[in-house]
Order: structure tokens, then C-alpha cells, then sequence
């Protein structure tokens, strides 16, 4: 299929071409028509489809048509679970609009609200937020939603798994009830299916990958280590192998610190990306790694979550998640869009059981590499793989501040992120 059969306007298609796209993606081809049509729209989709342009181009054409945005009034709304994500959806978003008469704009927590409160003072036509920022704009009369068209929940399950439930209840409670409503998420669980419930109307379902499919794309092995000696281990492939662009999953925000400044000890420029790092640093972090001024970027799971790297080699888990979807995330970072990737993950005995719980999810053994002077003392066993369906661990609810309500993405990813 071709884009020009898509009814796309010229417009549209000239920032199309800009972008070097020549055909729709699978996510593109059965989601575009829809959206186009007024549908609503439960998407199963990964990033790394191009769900974003999936979404976006439909939503631009329809925008483009509508009527002149009010101030303080916003004609759609995207709400993403993270700032990195939320930047991305905004680019993509300026990107594929950039011949188009309308305005947008993103907000995310961690930054001056003040500038934010500016460029929404004459309204604009596509609003990316992330769902605490979004609230604190609503409250300060930054924002309102009569002139609301479109929702788009993007990546709907990270943002359960966030303890955003309750924010986006409100936010939800505020649009007009006569709208369109866009629903992306990696898988659909039960809880996704109820939060839809309440949600879309007689949607159109389109899935573009089975569940965990990404596992298969991508060239994954396992190298059973002793803990301490990780550090070592991590830095005789970096060098060995001659990676120049990294991205390494540690499972607490001290690790990440901890292996970034033990990589640049060693000449490997590496740099830390975490909850509790400033927004302008993470920004500059992810710019750097992009650029290749930094060759490992040290990451824990949720502030890696969306990242959009283009054809990012290699994948590293120096510990495994706790959650064994998370795996499923993290090395769904390598092997974008049909390209191969890497990746790899450093497990000591301590972890035998998540690689278990990882082995059962992916309904593969993955296979054990050495090296030699690195065989564990500890030994790391191998079992036959679980073949019993995987049950996903139910996230733990967390409690923020009196109300119970997780506020502001600061304090999500105080609390959640590691
Ligand atoms: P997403 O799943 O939205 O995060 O997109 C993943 C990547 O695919 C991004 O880098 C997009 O720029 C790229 N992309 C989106 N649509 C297409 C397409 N039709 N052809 C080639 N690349 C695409």
C-alpha cells in the first residue's frame, strides 16, 4: 500500500516524504482509515511501529478541517505516561504538521510551568501532556477543553502501571462527552479493557504484533556472572565488541549512577538517566547518546520507557526487571522497524527466578554465552522452560500524599521509578 491511497492530504504527504517514509506501516495502514472515518480506536501497539504517525497524520487531517482554536482551549489532546515520550509525540507531531495552519505544544512536569501557561494562552490545536503537569494547568486555568475533538491515550498500560489511574479519571471527567477517543497500549489486559470500557464506543480493534513478539526480532543471549563482577564483565564487551551506542538497563536509580560513573572511569564515555535527574538533563543525556558524544546511556525502566533511538544496535540488561513484561520493553529498544538488534543481559544466581519468569513469558530458553575469565562461581541453573501460561504480576498500588492520588509525574517518579 501506498500512502497516497491512504486520503491523506498533500499536505500531509509532503511531510511524509520529508520524513523518507515510502510506505504505511502495518499500524499506519489499518488504524489511518478509521480515525479518518470518526472511529474510536483500541490500538495493541508497540513502539517501534509507528503507532505515533498512526495516530498523528489521521488527527492533523481531521484538526486541519474543524474550526479556529479559542484561547486556552485545546482541539485535541494526547496524554502520554512520560516526558521523554511526551517530547517525542510533540516532534512527531511538529513534524508532520509543519505544512499545516495549526498550533501545538507539550507539557510535562520537572520544567517551569510559567512558559507552558504562555504557550497556551491562544490556544492550540494538538496538546501533548503528561497527565500530572496537566492537571496543575487545568487547576491554574491554564487549559480548558470545550473546544476538546480528539482524546489519544498513548501507551495506556505504562500509564496504569504508573498509578496514573486516577489522573486520568479526572482529566476524563473534564472533555466533553461528544469526542473521539484514541486508545494505544502495548497489550490489552484486563485492566486495559476496563479503563476502555468507560472509554471508547463501539471501537475499532486493530492489533499489528502478537503479544512479545518483539523477542522474536531480536537477537537476545544470556551471561551468567557473578554480581560483582558485572562491572567488569559489562566493560570487556563494550571494548571487545567496539559498541559505540549502548543503551543499559540497571533496576535502581544509585545503580545507574553508580555503572555510568564506573564506565566513564574507564574511557567509556557513558552517561545516567533517571526519575530523579533534572528534565534538562535527561534531555541533553538522550541528545548526546543520539549524536554519539555518548556511547552507553544507563537507564532505569521507566525513564527508558518510549525512548525513540533510530536502529539502536544494542540493548544491555545488567540486572533483570522485576517484572518480566519489562524485559519485553527494554529490548524492545534494539531491532526497531525490521532492523536486527542485540540484546544481551548479565545474570547472576540472585536472578534465577526472574529469567525463569522472563523464559516463561517469552516461551523461549534464551541461550547462555561465556566469557572466559567471567564464569560464575555462583552458578546461574538452567531450566526447562515454564510452558504454563504467564500471569502478569499486578503492579503494587501506590499511595501519593493523603488524597491517595498520584499528583505530579515528579512525585511518580520519586516513588516508582528505581
Ligand atoms: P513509533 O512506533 O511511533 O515510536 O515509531 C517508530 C519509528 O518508526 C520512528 O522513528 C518513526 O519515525 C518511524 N516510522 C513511522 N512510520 C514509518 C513509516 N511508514 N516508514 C518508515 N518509518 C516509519
Amino acid at each position: 500500500m501506498q500512502f497516497t491511497e491512504l486520503n491523506l492530504a498533500p499536505a500531509l504527504l509532503k511531510a511524509i516524504a520529508d520524513k523518507g517514509y515510502t510506505s504505511p506501516s502495518p499500524i499506519q495502514e489499518q488504524a489511518i482509515p478509521g480515525i479518518l472515518a470518526g472511529r474510536d480506536l483500541m490500538a495493541a501497539a508497540q513502539t517501534g511501529t509507528g503507532k505515533t504517525a498512526g495516530f498523528t497524520l489521521p488527527l492533523l487531517q481531521l484538526l486541519s478541517d474543524g474550526s479556529k482554536v479559542q484561547p486556552n482551549q485545546a482541539r485535541a489532546l494526547i496524554l502520554t505516561p512520560t516526558r521523554e515520550l511526551a517530547a517525542q509525540v510533540a516532534q512527531s507531531v511538529a513534524d508532520y504538521s509543519k505544512y499545516l495552519p495549526l498550533k501545538s505544544t507539550v507539557v510535562f512536569g520537572g520544567v517551569k510551568i510559567n512558559p507552558q501557561m504562555m504557550a497556551l494562552r491562544r490556544g492550540v490545536d494538538i496538546l501533548v501532556a503528561t497527565p500530572g503537569r496537566l492537571l496543575d494547568l487545568y487547576q491554574q486555568n491554564a487549559v480548558r477543553f470545550t473546544q476538546l475533538e480528539v482524546l489519544v491515550l498513548d501507551e495506556a498500560d505504562r500509564m496504569l502501571d504508573m498509578g496514573f489511574i486516577n489522573d486520568i479519571k479526572k482529566i476524563i471527567a473534564l472533555l466533553p462527552k461528544k469526542r473521539q477517543n484514541l486508545l494505544f497500549s502495548a497489550t490489552f489486559s484486563a485492566d486495559i479493557r476496563k479503563l476502555a470500557k468507560g472509554l471508547v464506543f463501539d471501537p475499532l480493534e486493530v492489533s499489528v504484533s502478537p503479544e512479545n513478539s518483539t523477542a522474536e526480532r531480536v537477537e537476545q543471549c544470556v551471561y551468567p556472572v557473578d554480581k560483582g563482577r558485572k562491572a567488569a564483565l559489562l566493560t570487556q564487551l563494550v571494548l571487545d565488541n567496539n559498541w559505540q551506542q549502548v543503551l543499559i538497563f540497571t533496576r535502581t536509580k544509585h545503580q545507574a549512577n553508580k555503572l555510568s560513573t564506573h564506565l566513564g572511569n574507564v574511557g567509556i564515555n557513558a552517561a545516567a538517566i533517571h526519575g530523579n535527574k533534572s528534565q534538562n538533563a535527561r534531555t541533553k543525556a538522550l541528545a548526546d547518546f543520539k549524536k554519539g558524544s555518548i556511547r552507553a546511556l544507563v537507564a532505569t525502566d521507566i525513564a527508558a520507557r518510549g525512548l525513540d533511538i533510530d536502529q539502536l544496535p544494542q540493548v544491555v540488561n545488567y540486572e533483570l526487571p522485576n517484572v518480566a513484561e519489562d524485559y519485553v520493553h527494554r529490548i524492545g529498544r534494539t531491532g526497531r522497524a525490521g532492523a536486527a538488534g542485540h540484546a544481551i543481559s548479565l545474570v547472576c544466581a540472585d536472578e534465577s527466578k526472574e529469567l525463569a519468569g522472563i523464559e516463561r513469558l517469552i516461551k523461549q530458553s534464551l541461550p547462555r554465552e561465556t566469557v572466559p575469565g567471567f564464569e560464575p562461581v555462583n552458578k546461574v541453573p538452567t531450566l526447562p522452560v515454564n510452558t504454563k501460561p504467564y500471569k502478569p504480576k499486578k503492579p503494587k498500588q501506590k499511595k501519593f500524599g493523603p488524597a491517595g492520588t498520584a499528583r505530579s509525574n515528579q512525585s511518580i517518579s520519586k516513588t516508582r521509578t528505581n
